[in-house]
């Protein structure tokens, strides 16, 4: 699926992050920055040692990241040249500000790559696999969050949501589907 939203295209598919063209693209990581499962370990994987070897060198300098916050990395031998990596909320039950939380991982990737110059980007589903965050409440947070700053700032060509599974895809889908519906 794609819209467009101003100068920018948003575009919904069913894929692997890892083979994304765009610029960059973000990793569910988590605080530590030293990789993991899911998303975390097929970007390491498939981009290669350099990419941890920076996440190293962010760590030393400022610590572990915060949830909610980003950093970038080299996408060594990725297609995509820059990894954004963004720590989203373990769920816990939804009263432990894991919905703002979220929306700043969304809202954080995007600005760190604005600051950087970068046009175009590709999401995977922060938080929704081993960190248990409902499905269509992330949704919903992430595509709104990407939608409101689209609209506030123009300098991306394309967002792209890379989902994993067709039935993630079809969430995303109706998610967009609700939120377009409202007032605009
Ligand atoms: P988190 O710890 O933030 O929950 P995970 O990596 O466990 O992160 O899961 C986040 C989402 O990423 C899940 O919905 C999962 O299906 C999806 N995912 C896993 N591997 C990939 C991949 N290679 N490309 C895109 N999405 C992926």
């Amino acid at each position: 699926m794609e819209v467009r939203l101003g100068s920018t295209l948003l575009r919904l598919m069913v894929g692997d992050i890892t083979q994304q063209d765009t610029e960059a693209i973000v990793n569910a990581a988590n605080s530590s920055l030293m990789g993991g499962g899911g998303v975390d370990g097929a970007i390491h994987r498939a981009g290669g040692p350099q990419i941890l070897e920076e996440c190293k060198q962010i760590v030393a300098r400022i610590g572990s990241l915060p949830t909610g916050q980003a950093v970038m990395t080299t996408g060594g031998k990725l297609k995509a040249r820059f990894v954004i990596h963004t720590v989203g909320p373990v769920w816990s039950g939804g009263n432990r500000g894991e919905d703002e939380l979220l929306r700043n991982a969304y809202y954080n990737s995007l600005s760190l790559a604005g600051d950087k110059g970068i046009r175009s980007i590709s999401f995977p589903s922060i938080s929704t696999g081993a960190y248990r965050f409902p499905m269509e409440r992330a949704a919903l947070i992430a595509l709104t969050t990407v939608r409101d700053f689209i609209r506030e700032h123009h300098f991306f060509e394309e967002v792209r949501f890379v989902l994993f599974r067709e039935d993630d895809y079809r969430v995303y889908r109706e998610a967009w589907e609700k939120i377009s519906g409202e007032t605009n």
